[in-house]
């Protein structure tokens, strides 16, 4: 009986995937750049996407897709305040954002006046993970309070991502955090990550980064 659940998760997934298709499509007819950041609650997506606003905004146009479990706006209002177009996903409650969500909200950015599209996904380091938006990379926060051993742990979010930021540097001296076994977790999983430690507190390695998208945006 159980196995008849495996052909209806398939079936999701390749729907999901169809729209996930025609996003990028999208994005690439207008010459967008779109990443996926995906993240456990609290280790700082929202803080770097406001720094990559404040590395970027005079270089590229940025458009913002904030993922949200709840209608709470606390997000996306930081990201309007520095004046960049952003468009708020309510999941209601779901862990993750999926294409077609992402489809929705794509209708409501001004496409043709974006250069990079950065998306904010549910603070969850499972299920976004399974689900392709149609974004060209994949990037993973990770933030030195949450532990060493989380690629360990949740190993499937690090095996497709392009960029791993390894946020909140600043706090290494105050928490038992081993970067080398972290890094070798993530990088069995996945040899062609690029691993770059910041701080959306004291700004370190945010130019690398910078420098990172800016280069895959020119490709
Ligand atoms: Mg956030």
């Amino acid at each position: 009986m159980g196995t008849t659940h495996v052909p209806i998760v398939q079936r999701i997934l390749n729907a999901n995937d169809q729209i996930a298709a025609q996003n990028r499509a999208k994005l690439d007819s207008e010459g967008i750049f779109g990443i996926n950041i995906m993240a456990s609650p609290g280790a700082g997506k929202t803080s770097t996407i406001l720094k990559t606003i404040e590395a970027l905004k005079d270089r590229m146009r940025i458009g913002v897709i904030e993922g949200d479990t709840a209608a709470v706006t606390i997000d996306a209002d930081k990201i309007k305040a520095v004046g960049i177009p952003v468009v708020q996903i309510n999941t209601g409650g779901g862990c993750h954002l999926d294409a077609p969500m992402v489809a929705d909200a794509l209708q409501q950015l001004p496409l043709q006046e974006l250069d990079l599209l950065i998306v904010e996904n549910v603070g969850n380091l499972v299920c976004p993970a399974t689900f392709n938006i149609g974004t060209h990379a994949n990037i993973v926060v990770a933030s030195i309070p949450e532990g060493d051993d989380k690629p360990y742990k949740y190993p499937r979010i690090y095996q497709g991502i392009d960029v791993l930021l390894l946020n909140k540097t600043d706090l290494a001296p105050y928490v038992a955090f081993n970067t080398d076994y972290f890094r070798r977790g993530v990088e069995i999983l996945n040899q062609n990550v690029n691993f770059l430690p910041i701080s959306c507190k004291t700004g370190e390695g945010l130019d690398r980064w910078a420098d990172w998208l800016l280069q895959k945006a020119a490709h």
